[in-house]
Parts: C-alpha cells; sequence; structure tokens
C-alpha cells in the first residue's frame, strides 16, 4: 500500500485507487494515477490495505464496499467465481463452461463438509442445507437472487444436481429423475432469448425437495409465479418467444406437423416480431422435450393435445379483423385470415364459426329487462384484436400452469416427509429504461424478499451474539416496510379503477399521488426524465425510491396488465371445447348457466397472496443466501464491469449486509479449531491448556487488542479482518 492511498468512487470501475490530495469540509479530492480529480464524499471514500484473496469476504482487514469489490473482481479474474460474506454466497458468472467446476468427484468431496474447510462453492450451500436439516430438523431455503443472467437459474440446477446426486436413491421412486426432468420442460415453455440472457426464464419458481427422517428424498413441489403473459403475443427487438413455439416448428416429425397443421416459422407474426433468427439448436431440443413429458406420465395422446394447442396459439396470433361496414362500428375475421380460423379452431376442436363469433362480437346481459335476457354486442376491430391477444395468452398461461401441475402429479408429496429443502429462483430487483406493471410486480417481490434478508440476517447475528452472551448493542437497520405498503396501496387502487365504469390508468396515477402527498418513497416522475421516453409523452408515471435505488415507473397499459380476465364469452366457448384437455384447463371458469361466478383475482393480487404465502413458508425455514452477480452486459467470459457490479451488490443488500457485520464481529472461529491449529506444535505444557484457556494466553502473546475480538461460549469472535492475526501469527510459528 502506498502512502495517503484510498479507494475513491468512480462510476465506470466502482472504486479507483488513487491519493487524497485535497481535504474539504464534507469532501475529499482524490488524484487517480492518471491524474484525473475525484470529488467525493467522506462516506465514499475508503481505505486501501495490501490484502491477499480471501475466500471469505469477512477475513477482509478493511471491511467495505471498496474492499468487497476489489476482492470478488481480483478472484473472478483468476477464475474464482465463488467468494463468502459470512454464510452468504456470491457467485459471478463466468460465462464459459467451468465443467471441472462440476464433477461427481467434486461433488463429492463437499459430502458432508462444513462450510469454509474446501474452496467455496454453490455445493457447499447445498450440502450445509442438507447437513443442518439432518442435524437441527428444520426445514431450509435456498434463495437464489440476482438480474436476469446472473446464473440464477443455472445455480438452482446445481443445488438440486447436488442433493439428487449426493443424497438421492436413484433406485427407489425415480422422484430424483423427475425433479431434474421438470427443468427442460420448464424452460421450454418458461424461457425465452432476451438481450439480456439467451436462456431467461420468465418465471420464477419455489421448488422443494422432501425428505424422511432417514434424509432420503421422497417427493417434491414446484410453485410458479408470475409468467410474462405479453412475450406470447409481443417480443421487443432481438428477443423471441418462449422456447416450445420454435422447437415444435423446428422438430416435429412429418407426421405431426401435418397433424396439428404447422407451417414455417416465418409464417407466425406472433413469433418473427422481434426477428431474432438465432437458431438455438432448436430442433435438437424438440426430442427433449417430449422425453421430459413421457417422463413425468403425460399420455402420447396428451402430449400430442399439449402440442396442438400451442399450435392452436400461434395460429391465432395470425388472425387479423377488417371493420364490417354495419352501423354498429363491429368488425369480422378479415378474408385472408379465415384459414388461421381454422386451423385455431382445429386445434382446439372448436367450430370455426362459433370462434370466429366469440372474437368479434359479447355476450351482454340486459339490466333492466327479465333477469337472465342475454344479447351480442358487436366489437370493434381494435377490440377484437384485444380479444385475440387475449385468448393466446390465457391459453398459453393455463397451459404453462397445467404442465406445472402435472409435474407436481407426478411428485408425490409423501406423507412420510419430515422436512425440506426448498430453492427460490426469481427474478431480482430490476429498473430498465421504461418500467411497467411487470417490474412493478417483481421490485414489489424483491422488497419483500430484501426486509426478510435484513431480517434473517441481522436477526440471526443478533441471536448469535445472545446465544454466546457477547453483550453486543442490538443493531439497528433501515427498514423498508413503508415501501411495501405503498406498493400494496398502489395494488388496490389499480383494482379499485379497474371496477370504475370509465377507469382510466390516468386517474389511478393522480388518485395514487393525491393519497400518498408527501410520502417519502413517492415522487411525480420529472417532466425532463419522462420525456425521454418517447412512449410516454403524455402520460403519467410515478418514482418510487425501493432500497435499490429510484426507478420510474409509466403507468400505460396497466388496467389490461393486472387483469387475468377473459371476457366471458370466450370462456364459455373454451368449455365448449371438444378436448379434455382444453375444457381441463378452463375449469376454474363456471357455466353461465350455474349462476355462481367466481370473482376472479387480479394479477398483482393474485401476485400479493402468493407472494406472502410463499414468505410464510421462508420464515418456517432456516434460510441460506446465494446473490449472483452479472460480471459484464455483453455475456462474454473475463470482462468484469466494476461499476455495474458495485450496483448489483447494492441492490442485492450485500453493502447492507456488510455495513451491519462491520458493526459487529463477523468472523468467528471455535475455541477448539484454533487450538488444533497450534496444538501440534505446542510444547506438552501447553498441549494441556483447556481450549479456552489456550486462546485467551495466546491473544495476550501475540498482543491482539482486546477490543478486536470477544469471548463467546463455544467460540471467539472477530472484528472485521482480525482473525487473519491469529493465523498469521501461525504461519510464523511452523
Ligand atoms: P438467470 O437465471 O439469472 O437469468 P441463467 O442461470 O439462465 O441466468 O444464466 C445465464 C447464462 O449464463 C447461462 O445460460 C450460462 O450460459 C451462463 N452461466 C450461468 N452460470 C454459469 C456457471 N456457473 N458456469 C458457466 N456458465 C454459467
Ligand atoms: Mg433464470
Amino acid at each position: 500500500m502506498q502512502e495517503g492511498e484510498v479507494w475513491a468512487p468512480d462510476a465506470t470501475h466502482g472504486f479507483i485507487k488513487g491519493t487524497v490530495v485535497e481535504i474539504g469540509s464534507d469532501t475529499l479530492t482524490v488524484q487517480t494515477p492518471d491524474n484525473a480529480c475525484i470529488v467525493a464524499a467522506y462516506s465514499k471514500v475508503f481505505p486501501t490495505s495490501d490484502e491477499s484473496l480471501v475466500d471469505d469476504n469477512c477475513m477482509l482487514l478493511q471491511l467495505n464496499e471498496a474492499s468487497l469489490l476489489d476482492n470478488i473482481k481480483c478472484r473472478f479474474k483468476i477464475g474464482k467465481i465463488y467468494t463468502y460474506t459470512a454464510n452468504i454466497l456470491t457467485v459471478v458468472n463466468p460465462y464459459r463452461d467451468m465443467a471441472e467446476l462440476y464433477t461427481d468427484k467434486v461433488m463429492a468431496g463437499y459430502k458432508g463438509t462444513s462450510l469454509g474447510k474446501l474452496d467455496p462453492h454453490t455445493f457447499a450451500i447445498a450440502d450445509k442445507a442438507y447437513t443442518d436439516m439432518s442435524y437441527r430438523g428444520v426445514s431450509q431455503a435456498v434463495i437464489v437472487s440476482g438480474e436476469s443472467g446472473a446464473g440464477k437459474t443455472e445455480t438452482t440446477k446445481h443445488v438440486l444436481k447436488y442433493l439428487a446426486s449426493v443424497y438421492g436413491n436413484t433406485s427407489a421412486n425415480g422422484i430424483e429423475d423427475k425433479l431434474l426432468q421438470s427443468n427442460p420442460l420448464l424452460e421450454a415453455f418458461g424461457n425465452a432469448q432476451t438481450v439480456r440472457n439467451n436462456n431467461s426464464s420468465r418465471f420464477g419458481k419455489f421448488i422443494e425437495v422432501n425428505f424422511n427422517k432417514e434424509g432420503e428424498i421422497v417427493g417434491g413441489h414446484i410453485n410458479t409465479y408470475l409468467l410474462e403473459k405479453s412475450r406470447v403475443t409481443h417480443q421487443n427487438a432481438s428477443e423471441r418467444s418462449y422456447h416450445i413455439f420454435y422447437r415444435l416448428l423446428a422438430g416435429a416429425d412429418a407426421d405431426l406437423r401435418r397433424d396439428i397443421r404447422l407451417r414455417d416459422v416465418k409464417e407466425y407474426k406472433c413469433l418473427s416480431e422481434g426477428r431474432s433468427s438465432q437458431a438455438m439448436g432448436d430442433a435438437k431440443q424438440f426430442g427433449a422435450i417430449s422425453n421430459a413429458l413421457r417422463c413425468i406420465d403425460v399420455s402420447d395422446a396428451e402430449i400430442r393435445e399439449i402440442y396442438k394447442i400451442v399450435s392452436g396459439v400461434m395460429a391465432f396470433g395470425n388472425v387479423e379483423f377488417i371493420d364490417s361496414g354495419d352501423t354498429r362500428g363491429g368488425s369480422k375475421v378479415s378474408p385472408e385470415s379465415y384459414d388461421w380460423i381454422e386451423t385455431a379452431a382445429l386445434c382446439l376442436s372448436l367450430e370455426a364459426d362459433d370462434l370466429q363469433q366469440a372474437l368479434t362480437s359479447r355476450l351482454m346481459q340486459t339490466k333492466n329487462m327479465k333477469k337472465g335476457t342475454t344479447y351480442m354486442v358487436p366489437l370493434k376491430k381494435k377490440e377484437a384484436l384485444h380479444n385475440r391477444d387475449g385468448l393466446c395468452k390465457s391459453l398459453y398461461t393455463r397451459l404453462f400452469d397445467h404442465i406445472v401441475h402435472n409435474i407436481n402429479q407426478s411428485l408425490p408429496l409423501s406423507e412420510k416427509s419430515s422436512c425440506y429443502i426448498g430453492v427460490l429462483d426469481i427474478a431480482g430487483f430490476e429498473y430498465f429504461e421504461t418500467n411497467s406493471f411487470e417490474q412493478f410486480c417483481i421490485n414489489y417481490c424483491n422488497e419483500k424478499l430484501q426486509q426478510f434478508f435484513n431480517s434473517r440476517v441481522i436477526r440471526e447475528e443478533q441471536e448469535l451474539y445472545r446465544a454466546e452472551n457477547l453483550g453486543v448493542n442490538e443493531i439497528q437497520f433501515s427498514d423498508n416496510q413503508d415501501c411495501i405498503e405503498l406498493i400494496e396501496r398502489g395494488f388496490v387502487l389499480l383494482n379499485e379503477e379497474a371496477k370504475l365504469p370509465q377507469s382510466c390508468e390516468k386517474h389511478f396515477t393522480s388518485l395514487l399521488h393525491e393519497q400518498n402527498r408527501r410520502h417519502f418513497r413517492l415522487q411525480l416522475p420529472r417532466r425532463s426524465k419522462l420525456s425521454s421516453y418517447r412512449s410516454m409523452l403524455d402520460e403519467e408515471g410515478f418514482i418510487i425510491r425501493h432500497y435499490a435505488g429510484a426507478v420510474c415507473y409509466s403507468t400505460v397499459g396497466w388496467l389490461d396488465r393486472n387483469s387475468d380476465t377473459l371476457h366471458s364469452s370466450l370462456e364459455q366457448l373454451m368449455l365448449t371445447s371438444d378436448s379434455v384437455l382444453v375444457t381441463k384447463l378452463y375449469d376454474d371458469v363456471q357455466d353461465v348457466k350455474c349462476n355462481k361466478k367466481m370473482v376472479q383475482d387480479s394479477v398483482g393480487g393474485k401476485f400479493k397472496k402468493q407472494l406472502n404465502k410463499l414468505l410464510e413458508k421462508l420464515q418456517g425455514t432456516a434460510t441460506n443466501f446465494i446473490r449472483c452477480i452479472k460480471p459484464n452486459q455483453h455475456m462474454t467470459a473475463a470482462e468484469f464491469d466494476g461499476g455495474k457490479v458495485l450496483n448489483q451488490l447494492t441492490s442485492l443488500g450485500m453493502v447492507t449486509a456488510l455495513e451491519l457485520m462491520q458493526a459487529g464481529f463477523p468472523s468467528r472461529i471455535a475455541f477448539k479449531d484454533l487450538y488444533d491449529m497450534y496444538s501440534k506444535n505446542l510444547p506438552d505444557n501447553l498441549k494441556s491448556l483447556h481450549p479456552r484457556m489456550f486462546c485467551s494466553a495466546l491473544f495476550r502473546a501475540i498482543g491482539m487488542s482486546p477490543n478486536d475480538y470477544r469471548f463467546g461460549v463455544t467460540k471467539i469472535f472477530f472484528r472485521p479482518g482480525k482473525v487473519k492475526e491469529t493465523q498469521d501469527s501461525d504461519r510464523l510459528r511452523q
């Protein structure tokens, strides 16, 4: 370390080393090696230190965001993608094949080894979860988070693969196989190519693996969250729709193609919108989908039905409408689209005429006349198009849910199960150029998970301090409950708006502002900010100050995005299908004849309920956190964009966690372990000392300051970086 050298904040690199050249009342001026000057607040400038790489950030002499970033970066450069911060694991996506990290031999090595003995690894966390579950009899959760493309899904697969390979009993019931086979299936129907990730999951999932008292896998269950509906009908530039469409088109044999009327991929408007021509081994992957469906006990006949519905959805997407020219401004299917209507009707086992009618008109019930009198209202072209898209999305999301249901049916939820390990793979905090309802939901979810993370990390820390009698004061942390409540009020207001006869998003947005005036978390979007989004010029929106940063939301289209209901004539039509599968997809829809109308939940309302259920579950588990990090936006190996990584570390709550640890005693070692490290070199008179007494004598001998450590009941707790002093002196002695 050079004299006076510090870390100064820098947008590109995160932090740059430099020397302080001026000391102001609130700021420091730092000169970098290439003679640039950075003026920064005191709180953003950190001391540097000459450190070797450490497996656990808590071992750093200087524990702060700059040293955290530097350690992760230097490790990444030499292929060490995993790093601990106490029990939290961070993974930097290597964007290259690192098969050597995931061999059977490596897996076997982690079996039963406690955290920290071997190199940091997902397997170590999976093993810790299993061991804690077995010894303490408490269910475990592994929460994997990070932004799109950071490696969450790959990491989730590593956890499941480890549990199935190391602790599975493959001969007995095939549950492991089914759990692993569910992956290609979920990915085919729920993943797509996006600009951020060629295989991006467009839904969240919580996979539970159930174990019996003997620690054997006896069952499993998958819950999914918020499949992105809009992708079925529209994709952004260079993106694709769900893999299954392309894989079916590329891989179906001649017989299937004829049977379900497939055409060339270019003929489907809803697949070519994003114009991404990248063929992603689609034909080869198709066989794997059929196999995976068979593996979860779906019959060949039903597999064909599933593909038929997929073909039907694609055909629907091509139906266009024209004005019918009648006095009421109605519309009809364009003559060129009639073929597509026939294909769609065939695929869904419906009558083409009925389908056409249901798309272009709406069944209404009269208000003043005798109850039950109905009549048809013709729909305008725009409404018919909206109907068509609604039907595509509804069919597809219901099909997705059905497949998840099938997977769950094939996995016994065994009564013999005593505990489970659940792995959560859900999208991290999102802030794009334009943010809509989907980001609002995802960021709500992340606020809830962040609150959980804070309370877990802090609570567990404090419980440990208490159990070990450390006498450390309670640590305060900023709570985001106010933000969660604000978002929840947003959901309620949006639902209320939807019930108004003249509902519109502008009214919803202004009500939200009006009712939460002067709320710390809510702001009007700045004019300049809004007008930079061309599509939002005359639109309304709001800014929310999330824990991870401020996000500007545009509320265009929220009423529609929040609604899950198809108009009832279309739903009723689906119930008349001759296909058992189609009617099954809509079996929650009540037949109008039996007057009981189900109140359908809004998308936001449903998600909120699901999320609360998930959090209730998580509360009952011991939790393990894995934070995934994307090193660059280009999906390339060896490029490390420090500024972006630092943003992610902040969004993931790692910087807060660090502050928390900085205030406490993050490193710990059992008396016995420290004693064992020295005992082989000790003279006999010292060897006979009790480990605790020995440690006490040792610390006095090496001049460790009493402020730097505390003796607990079973362990010694160190201030950040201090545990190394005992090991350095250990090295001296050897
Ligand atoms: P996320 O689920 O967070 O969006 P993924 O898990 O799909 O991201 O990862 C995106 C891509 O990054 C993968 O398709 C793979 O190419 C690469 N990747 C992620 N994790 C690893 C890893 N541990 N080793 C090698 N490549 C990885
Ligand atoms: Mg994913």
